[in-house]
């Protein structure tokens, strides 16, 4: 495996490997790598012939009191994981090469970015685009992974590709959680043992969710009454961020359930936000 630092050298070696006809397979992270982000990587080398997966804490989609500063970063060890995982080229380029001084473009998807993440985290989802179009322009993958973890993100990437005519096939990665159904996640790791077990608070609320439904329940408003309540009965500690319901295809929120619903959480564990979420095909 190969680390590389610099857009120009990265592009330098994607026109070497363009000239071979061979299929490039991409996974962008932010690092502290965990098996969720191993997951993904497989995934790509399935689906291509050169797998390369960026490195890069991006500046931009985080919020003023977010924690851009503290998010967990440990190069050397995330590049023998790369390697571990058969990453052939691993890109982690600076900020001052991503965004130059005089940086004056982002991409925006509208209406999918109305609710989840997108209401809590005010101008998330620019910076997510943005700096997605931007690697994928770089890498010039053909095809790209992203994990369900972050399904809002996903779909959002999905949006922005369809309509802006991008090359690249998105592959939906699916979630991998820890042996006792927490979903992994670099945040993880800033989870005290008492927090580390409110946690699975996430996890529980969604099993609840996908029981209700299998006894036929389709009103979101009664599966929200009763989240809430075996949230407030169960776990103090844990402040619910948002539970919410919405049509997949379009993100639209939705109270009587049908189609494809993406069910959502996020919530504070102590002073960590972390998110889950189940797809529902309704039948
Ligand atoms: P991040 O490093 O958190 O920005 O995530 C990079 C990619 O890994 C995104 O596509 C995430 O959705 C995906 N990812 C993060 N956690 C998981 C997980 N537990 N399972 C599957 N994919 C994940």
């Amino acid at each position: 495996m190969k680390v590389i630092k610099t857009i120009s050298e990265m592009k330098e070696i994607i026109r070497k490997i363009k000239k071979e006809n061979k299929k490039i397979g991409f996974v962008p992270t932010m690092g502290y790598l965990h098996e969720g982000h191993l997951s993904l990587v497989k995934e790509a080398k399935e689906n291509s012939d050169i797998t390369i997966m960026s490195i890069f804490v991006n500046p931009i989609q985080f919020g003023p009191n977010e924690d851009f500063e503290k998010y967990p970063r440990d190069f050397e060890r995330d590049e023998k994981l790369a390697c571990n995982s058969g990453v052939d080229y691993l890109f982690y380029p600076h900020t001052g090469d991503m965004y130059g001084e005089n940086f004056k473009t982002y991409v925006e998807v509208l209406d999918f970015t109305d609710g989840l993440c997108g209401k809590k985290r005010p101008g998330h989802f620019k910076g997510v685009t943005t700096v997605v179009l931007k690697l994928i322009n770089i890498v010039e993958a053909d095809v790209a992974v992203f994990g369900k973890k972050d399904a809002q993100q996903l779909r959002v990437i999905e949006k922005m590709v369809e309509d802006l005519n991008m090359n690249v096939r998105i592959i939906r990665g699916n979630i991998v959680r820890e042996d006792d159904g927490l979903a992994m996640s670099s945040r993880n790791k800033y989870l005290s043992t008492k927090e580390r077990l409110d946690a699975l608070a996430l996890r529980k609320s969604l099993i609840l969710v996908e029981e209700l439904v299998k006894n036929g329940e389709r009103n979101f408003e009664i599966i929200e009454e009763v989240v809430k309540k075996f949230l407030g009965d169960n776990f103090e500690g844990v402040v619910l961020d948002y539970f919410e319901a919405v049509d997949y295809s379009n993100m639209n929120p939705i109270i009587n359930l049908k189609g494809e619903v993406l069910i959502a959480i996020a919530a504070f564990v102590g002073k960590t936000r972390l998110i889950d979420n189940v797809i529902i095909k309704m039948l």
